[in-house]
């Protein structure tokens, strides 16, 4: 059916091509002829040749109609089809008596996706077969062809681009990957660029540049200022890390840009332009906003589908300008740049043949540590065999030249902790230079080749893109998920070590109340003091190093390596151990801040750091604990209760905290308002109630950005509301003794009804066998069926690749799971 409409739309397209042409031709021919009829008696060959000549110029204006309406064809193709599929869907949801109204995201959403031109990647996916076939040398793509004319009027342009990949933690803990190599590669650096000008390298992590920073004199420092005003080195993206782009919460992906921003501007007082990132595995949008909006230009990313690449390389897309989804401007857009293969080492970046490619990569010279897996090593350029590899090289480099609109050409020099040792600096720089100065020598190959940084590639791409007329397609969506390979899908980091995914969070919401806490208390603090000093005793100078000390954790932690759950055990209980002593110290200072502010006569503020005034509702014990609750004893005097809202919104709350006592009053401190409380069980065990610790919960009521103080007293024996529990289970019924709490136990017919809840926004009901949820009711009157599934898949036998951090590479189809 699908195919039989997608062929009559084909045939249709390919009718109005011709008749189109034919019209055209017709046309051109009318005009020429006339023309030729008015012009006086002259030479007869010229008159010819020019005629030809026009002929030439028609047909290749011809073609090139042509070419953009099979294009027009092909978007009108896809539309159909999305609209066939979306007509398709409508009588699904008419079908089972939906309503079909629209969020007001999802209509925007609908409305940006028809109505804009560009590439949309919902419809890509829809267009690829996803058949995987070998491509010849280049494996996942195709044979690139070229006659070797194409550069004659505009030469290629070459920008070899040095970089060095330093994950800050990953198979090392960031301090051992810094003291064993990263330093030695920064300290070579500035004695290896300051030997040529010519020589660059671009450099990301600012954890590792700002720790170098603090270990180099002012003599070094000098230099690097001297190299980064050269254009020599420069700082791409100059983000604390490269993030993770799946895992990572916005609010710490924009902490991490920042920290890095800051100081960079500090101490060299430059703004990164370029954005690099090779690593993380898969691509999402926002990090393309967050850039735009951190004022950069330009980004490279580099880890996406196999499948999505081998498209974009043969549609030339490759390049684009990425576009936010509910975007209607070009505001938010961005240029990018897609490398086009598997990887981003020295084999998988000069062109599509990695065996030649790796001849290329002089640190794998014979007699050096890495070699080439392809099994032809690299030779040393000389002056007898420079010709023949300058050719062999500046082959892969137009095959590549043919994947992008543009003649300018990009491509990496480096690889994971490379230029390590100041020989490998020699090796690569000197052997290219060799090549470099071959090829500027012979005008005839038509090729400018030299060293770049990512920013002089793209500001020579925007010259070529601006003069030759050429512009990039818009481009929505996001890069997840990512395969590099066959059917291995990057899914697994979504889920591993969940517990540290939870810790970041933590710190992230901790941080950012801190954060607030603590400028208010100093802002108040100037405000009580006529010449603006800070309250003595309050150690503000040291709680600020916590709060940079804790945002800088927080951004080594959204490393691709680290929120991601691929790093070895040893290096997880590093990040872990960074982020819980943030969080402690942080609670530090949130205690101190709600302390002095809350006090009427600020001079009875004294700081203990050993007798904290106030404590935490909740205490973690070591970075891989469970955070535990603190069981707030009760007397018939008032104890405090301090509930701290950190949002500039009203919020209302339900707070619960553990006491000891089944009866409890809470009351609004400054009102004297008495609040509505209940008490519930603590389950010691999923049948046992605790027998001395109790939750009890009240609505708060909390003003933005406020510190709401309520007293908490023991209430006379059963005044306070006790929770009411009542036990739905088939077979066996639970035996649940408590002296506190009613508990019934559901009989016959009504023990198999569905379990229903309901409040004024929504009525639930879910399964009396297995609990999980089937129907729920919107206030609107609107209900769906659900159906929740817990599935279980093992993992390949008899494969070298199982699932694991990185893959999910389940062994078949999952089995459900039924619970007991
Ligand atoms: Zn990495």
């Amino acid at each position: 059916m699908k195919r039989s409409r997608m062929l009559a739309v084909l045939v249709g397209g390919i009718f109005c091509v011709a008749v189109m042409s034919l019209y055209r031709m017709l046309d051109l021919m009318q005009g020429s002829e006339s023309k030729r009829y008015g012009e006086p008696p002259g030479g007869q060959v010229d008159e010819d040749l020019a005629h030809l000549q026009q002929k030439i110029d028609g047909l290749e204006r011809l073609l090139s109609d042509n070419n953009r309406l099979v294009a027009m064809l092909r978007d009108t193709l896809l539309q159909s089809k999305a609209s066939a599929w979306k007509r398709a869907n409508n009588s699904i949801d008419s079908a089972l008596g939906r309503r079909g109204e629209a969020l007001p995201g999802c209509r925007l959403a609908k409305e940006m996706k028809d109505g804009v031109d560009g590439v949309q990647l919902l419809d890509v996916y829809d267009l690829l077969p996803f058949d995987n076939p070998d491509g010849g040398p280049w494996k996942q793509g195709f044979e690139i062809t070229y006659k070797g004319d194409e550069w004659s009027e505009q030469p290629l342009e070459l920008f070899l681009i040095p970089h060095s990949h330093n994950d800050p933690g990953w198979i090392k803990t960031f301090d051992a990957y810094y003291h064993d190599q990263t330093r030695h590669i920064l300290d070579n650096m500035v004695v290896k660029l300051s030997e040529d000008s010519r020589r660059k390298l671009i450099w990301a992590e600012i954890s590792y540049f700002s720790k170098w920073w603090n270990d180099i004199d002012d003599q070094k420092r000098a230099a690097v200022k001297r190299l980064v005003e050269a254009g020599q080195l420069e700082l791409v993206t100059g983000g604390w890390v490269m993030p993770d782009e799946a895992n990572s919460h916005y609010f710490a992906m924009l902490d991490q840009l920042m920290e890095g921003h800051q100081w960079l501007q500090k101490h060299l007082g430059v703004k990164p332009r370029s954005g690099w990132a090779i690593d993380p595995f898969g691509h999402s949008p926002s990090m393309a906003y967050l850039l735009k909006g951190a004022g950069l230009h330009n980004m490279l990313i580099q880890r996406v589908h196999y499948s999505i690449k081998k498209h974009f390389a043969q549609q030339q897309t490759l390049e684009f300008l990425w576009r936010q989804s509910w975007d209607s401007s070009s505001r938010s857009d961005i240029t990018c740049h897609m490398m086009p293969f598997y990887s981003y080492d020295v084999p998988h970046t000069c062109g599509p043949n990695p065996a030649v490619c790796c001849q290329f990569d002089f640190q794998r010279l014979p007699g050096r540590r890495t070699f080439c897996p392809w099994k032809i090593p690299p030779k040393p350029i000389t002056d007898q065999n420079v010709h023949e590899r300058a050719l062999l090289l500046l082959d892969q480099y137009r095959q590549k030249s043919r994947l992008f609109r543009s003649s300018v050409l990009l491509v990496p020099l480096g690889d994971d902790f490379r230029y390590v040792e100041s020989r490998e600096w020699d090796v690569q720089f000197n052997n290219y230079q060799k090549l470099f100065d071959y090829f500027n020598q012979h005008p005839e190959l038509h090729i400018k080749a030299r060293f770049g940084t990512l920013s002089d590639y793209f500001q020579a791409l925007h010259r070529r893109l601006s003069t030759t007329r050429t512009t990039l397609p818009k481009l929505r969506g996001d890069f997840f998920s990512y395969a590099d390979r066959d059917d291995h899908y990057w899914t697994g980091y979504f889920t591993s070590r969940p517990f540290y995914k939870r810790l970041d969070r933590k710190l992230e919401a901790t941080l950012r109340a801190t954060e607030i806490l603590f400028s208010l208390t100093l802002a108040e603090m100037r405000r009580s003091h006529s010449d603006g000093r800070l309250a003595e005793n309050f150690p503000a100078r040291e709680y600020f190093q916590w709060l940079t000390t804790g945002r800088r954790n927080l951004a080594l932690f959204q490393h691709h390596d680290a929120v991601a759950g691929t790093e070895r055990e040893h290096v997880v209980v590093d990040y872990g151990t960074r982020l819980f002593q943030s969080i402690l110290n942080l609670h530090q200072v949130l205690q101190s801040s709600a302390h002095w502010l809350l006090l009427l006569d600020k001079s009875q503020y004294h700081h203990d750091q050993s007798k904290p005034f106030l404590q935490m509702d909740e205490v973690i014990s070591a970075q891989d604990a469970l955070p535990q609750k603190t069981t707030l004893s009760l007397s018939y005097e008032p104890r405090s209760l301090i509930i701290f809202n950190p949002t500039e919104q009203l919020r209302t709350s339900v707070i619960s905290v553990v006491v000891d006592s089944p009866d409890a009053q809470v009351i609004d401190a400054e009102t004297g308002r008495q609040m509505s409380t209940q008490i519930s069980a603590v389950w010691a065990e999923p049948s046992r109630p605790s027998t001395d610790t109790f939750q009890l919960s009240f609505v708060a009521e909390l003003p933005p950005l406020s510190l709401v103080v309520y007293h908490v007293t023991k209430a006379s024996s059963g005044s306070t509301p006790r929770a009411r529990y009542t036990v739905h289970r088939r077979g066996n019924p639970l035996d649940i003794h408590t002296e506190h709490f009613q508990v019934s136990s559901l009989q016959g017919s009504e023990a198999d009804a569905p379990l229903s809840l309901s409040n004024k926004h929504v009525q639930i009901w879910s399964s009396p066998e297995t609990g999980l949820l089937e129907k729920l009711r919107l206030q609107s009157g609107l209900v769906r069926k659900i159906q929740v599934q817990f599935l279980w898949y093992g993992t390949r036998t008899g494969s070298r690749d199982k699932s694991g951090a990185y893959l999910f590479l389940p062994a078949d189809e999952g089995a459900q799971v039924r619970p007991a």
